[in-house]
């Protein structure tokens, strides 16, 4: 079961999406051709019937690395997507180049006082890593606007509803595993304690519910009482007090007690990408709706759906069926539009190439993807990969295997638009 593929009319107006078959059917009996490879899209060559769309519904699970997208026509799921973000190379890249001009303005300029501090960022500035991550969700939002017709779009905004759980420290939301409640209160623990393990601090490993008082010894349910401890520490403290447990390190019991009876404050549940985000969708026009993570979890454990950041996705939001008409997202990596460094360096800072003028040549750029038909030589056959422009005739091509290819063996089956696509 693979994606559902666009289709557009004559007049590039968006149509129903329509199963992989019904598509190759068009395409062989000639109908259609294809308009986009990635997301794959067909345009009808005649004139269609009105047949009334139906609305989809875009959803979307934001990710720090992966963000999970998902189109739904009723409760099914025709279509899923996973963006892969870059935050880390803008990160990498913008260091690099103030080290760069760091270095230089050391070797060539006399000293100047430090004005660093004398600037202002404006209200809801992000960093670019993280600004990036919004730009490049509301660009595949856009995408599929423009292919699908999407009538609303539902994003997982926060993790934990503090509304649901109405003030958990004070008044206390009973702890009830597999109920929607006690989602939010995991989300929320694990947010509070930094997705920890209470004693021994470890960080990946499966955390559990752990009450610091146990129930056996009066311990309540209650927010203030629960803390997150992996399987060994949960273990090997069972029943016992907290006390009697933490009796040889008495710094770790009294930061534990301290900090289960500090509340979480609101303002570190909020996350300011996601809420950009948020904002950002709603500039599009559509209706956004937002759900929780403790609500999208819920939905997916209840539906006995497997983890994956596209099917998080189809869980956003109020759900109560689910039928995944795909097993097969469409992976998008950011992979940036290139450089604008004028002078390359090597890795002790000294200039070793300067960029050509042009970015095109012989009708390609560096980042196509292609397909070449090499006629004879120990590569004859037929390849497709991404090229690499080179300033010798020819370019090479990175798919199964690695060589130099003329460009007049070569066709173009999807431009560079800063992103690799694979399944
Ligand atoms: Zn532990």
């Amino acid at each position: 079961m693979s994606n559902h593929v666009f289709v557009l009319d004559t007049h590039k107006r968006r149509l129903n999406p329509v199963p992989p078959g019904k598509a190759r059917l068009l395409l062989d009996q000639g109908k259609a051709a294809v308009f986009r490879r990635y997301p794959f899209t067909i345009i009808l060559k005649e004139a269609y019937p009105d047949v009334p769309v139906q609305d989809l519904e875009l959803k979307v699970d934001p990710g720090s690395r992966v963000t999970g997208i998902a189109l739904k026509q009723g409760n099914k799921v025709i279509f899923a997507a996973e963006l892969q973000h870059r935050g880390q190379q803008i990160k990498d890249v913008l260091l690099s180049r103030r080290q760069l001009r760091r270095g230089r303005r050391n070797r060539k300029t006399r000293y100047r006082q430090a004005r660093f501090l004398n600037r202002t960022r404006p209200v809801g500035w992000l960093a670019p890593s993280l600004q990036h991550r919004v730009l490049t969700t509301l660009t595949w939002v856009r995408k599929f606007m423009r292919l699908a017709p999407i009538s609303s779009i539902a994003q997982e905004l926060v993790r934990f509803d503090l509304q649901l759980m109405q003030n958990p420290e004070i008044s206390g939301v009973e702890y009830q595993q597999g109920e929607l409640a006690g989602y939010e209160c995991r989300e929320y623990l694990l947010k509070k304690w930094s997705r920890k393990c209470a004693y021994c601090g470890a960080e990946n490993a499966q955390l559990e519910v752990e009450h610091i008082q146990p129930r056996s010894k009066g311990g309540s349910d209650r927010v203030s009482n629960l803390t997150l401890a992996c399987h060994p520490c949960n273990q090997s403290k069972g029943n016992q007090d907290v006390r009697d447990f933490l009796v040889d390190n008495p710094d770790l019991l009294n930061r534990i007690l301290k900090q289960a009876k500090s509340p979480l404050k609101d303002a570190a549940a909020v996350n300011s990408t996601r809420w950009a985000l948020f904002n950002a969708l709603k500039e599009t026009d559509l209706p956004v709706t937002s759900g929780t993570g403790g609500q999208t979890k819920f939905n997916r454990t209840r539906l006995n759906l497997p983890k994956a950041h596209w099917i998080d996705a189809a869980c956003v939001g109020q759900v109560d069926s689910l039928q995944l008409l795909t097993a097969q997202p469409l992976l998008i990596a950011a992979k940036g539009h290139g450089t604008r460094q004028m002078c390359g360096t090597d890795k002790y800072g000294f200039p070793i190439r300067h960029r050509a003028n042009q970015k095109t040549w012989f009708g390609f750029q560096t980042g196509d993807l292609v397909c070449a038909v090499v006629l004879s030589g120990k590569y004859a056959g037929r390849w497709t990969g991404r090229i690499s422009v080179r300033s010798r005739p020819s370019f090479k091509l990175s798919g199964k295997q690695v060589f130099d290819v003329h460009p007049k063996y070569l066709e173009v089956i999807h431009r560079a638009d800063g992103y690799s696509y694979g399944f």
